[in-house]
């Protein structure tokens, strides 16, 4: 390797959220910079004016950030190798641009897209499977490209592909790639806006920011002859490629940034509570093999792990329960202090309304089919609830379902006919409550009381308890719900219970 030190780029072009083959590509250059102690840069690929979103600059620099990704330069940076937004970089293309129209290396083209687009009809009609430019402005005489710049008719630069090259290189993925420059059409590399073209402008940069190596989706792979004959032509080192399998969402639909479907997007999992850390190892899993059997991987570990070697050349599937089951052993890995820590629980909770009233139009299907309301509960009782049922949660969505399964709502839940039934033992549970140190063993010899006052045994004893909690007659051990859901919840509970058998009675 000839570069004096490995250098890596993401270069997203900023046309929406954060997909999650782009978030994998950026994390594999991450960790492939990393490993080798080198340079990781985020570059902003924005020279496709109809296809840009500024706002997904910033978009894309947080879910990087979320992610824990931390490029030693980008947008912002002012070094050596700045600005890293393209659009700020034309006088550079157009220096370089000039250089190979004065070589010869390139040439005006004036044909309109209406001209090409006939050409192109011509040729496929005749049976040409790749269709391709005709040259038609190869052979202008310098005469005739005066007259046509002097009438101002709009014009790109093209790059003559030279016949009979073989282009040869070996992928880091995919190994020894050969193509033939007959199946490379002139392609354009100035823009009739004046713009450079994306093969243009990446080799320009990849270049001047001594970029070693490139890795990227395989997508790009038609795209690397076309740059490898630049970088020839330039007399430029050509850094290493790395083109990776493509992420598949399910068996049909291959991840594109152009047919959007939410869950493809970092941003999707972002907002439903996964944990970071959680990304950061699953996307690590998405066409890289570990050598030994593992899955669970800590940030440092994949760092000294990932060395370009064992990339998968089949397509990998996305898989929800993968991301799960991830999330779920990321989350028990964290003690309850950190736990607790994590701020974005409890915002997501606030944002669902749980620790406050919840509007039945805000959302989660399921909530909307079961017309649920949520019980107001307090800050640290929520925290002892999250600390007991975080067993079974993979995503905060689960955490969502499961609290909403344990509180219920008080007025949905109580059925009255049910309830009278068991008047005493509730007359029974009032009578010692207040009396209760709300720990399991107070809890458990007021449970006994009551037992002993009512004389029921069994399911006829804890059914209605359950009942009274959350209707599911099930669920961890009662004296565990009790003290869970809290004296004054429970106490609250009988009240509205004592109210309902009032107005039962008088009807
Ligand atoms: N801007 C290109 C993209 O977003 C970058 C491709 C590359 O890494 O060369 O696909």
């Amino acid at each position: 390797m000839l570069f004096k030190k490995v250098r890596t780029r993401f270069a997203p072009s900023p046309t929406g959220m954060m997909h999650l083959g782009g978030a994998r590509t950026a994390l594999f250059n991450y960790l492939f910079a990393k490993h080798f102690k080198g340079d990781f840069i985020v570059r902003f690929e924005d020279t496709d004016l109809k296809r840009n979103d500024f706002s997904s600059i910033d978009q894309l620099l947080s879910d990087l950030k979320w992610l824990g990704i931390k490029p030693c330069a980008t947008i912002g940076t002012d070094d050596q190798y700045s600005p890293y937004r393209q659009s700020q970089r034309l006088n550079i293309y157009a220096k370089y641009a000039q250089e190979l129209l004065l070589t010869k290396k390139v040439y005006p083209c004036f044909c309109t897209p209406l001209e090409l687009k006939k050409v192109r009809e011509k040729q496929i009609k005749k049976g040409q499977t790749a269709p391709k430019y005709n040259r038609k402005c190869w052979s202008l005489s310098s005469q005739k490209i005066i007259e046509l710049q002097k009438a101002k008719t709009s014009f790109c630069l093209r790059f003559f592909v030279a016949p009979k090259q073989k282009i040869i290189f070996t992928d880091l993925v995919y190994g020894k790639m050969e193509f033939i420059s007959e199946n490379i059409e002139d392609f354009v590399i100035i823009k009739t806006n004046n713009y450079p073209t994306y093969n243009f402008a990446v080799v320009i940069d990849d270049y001047l920011m001594q970029i070693s190596h490139v890795w990227r989706g395989s997508d790009h792979l038609s795209n690397t002859p076309k740059q490898i004959l630049l970088y020839q032509t330039f007399g430029w080192q050509v850094p290493m490629f790395g083109h990776l399998s493509l992420i598949q969402f399910s068996s049909e639909t291959k991840m594109s940034k152009r047919f959007e479907i939410p869950e493809q997007h970092i941003d999707y999992y972002r907002v439903q509570g996964y944990l970071p850390e959680t990304f950061f190892n699953y996307l690590s899993l998405l066409g890289w093999t570990p050598d030994k059997f593992q899955e669970l991987f800590t940030q440092e570990e994949l760092i000294k792990l990932f060395d370009g070697n064992n990339l998968n050349k089949t397509q990998s599937i996305f898989s929800l329960s993968k991301l799960n089951w991830i999330n779920n052993k990321k989350l028990l890995q964290l003690s309850d202090e950190e736990f607790q820590k994590q701020w974005f629980i409890f915002a997501f909770l606030k944002k669902q309304k749980i620790l406050k009233n919840w509007n039945k139009d805000d959302n989660f299907e399921y909530f909307k089919k079961n017309n649920y309301q949520l019980q107001i509960l307090d800050h640290p009782r929520i925290v002892l609830m999250i600390l007991f049922f975080r067993k079974e949660i993979n995503s905060l969505e689960d955490l969502f379902l499961i609290l909403v399964k344990y509180i219920g709502c008080i007025d949905s839940l109580l059925d009255p006919e049910y309830l009278l039934l068991n008047h005493f033992l509730f007359q029974s549970l009032d009578k010692h409550i207040d009396e209760t140190i709300w720990d399991e063993n107070g809890i458990q010899s007021m449970l006994k009381q009551v037992q002993k006052d009512t004389n029921l045994k069994g399911r006829n004893f804890f059914a209605p308890i359950y009942y009274l909690i959350n209707k599911l007659k099930e669920g961890p051990a009662m004296s565990t719900l009790l003290f869970l859901f809290g004296k004054d919840e429970i106490k609250q509970r009988l009240k509205k219970y004592f109210e309902l058998h009032k107005t039962q009675k008088n009807n």
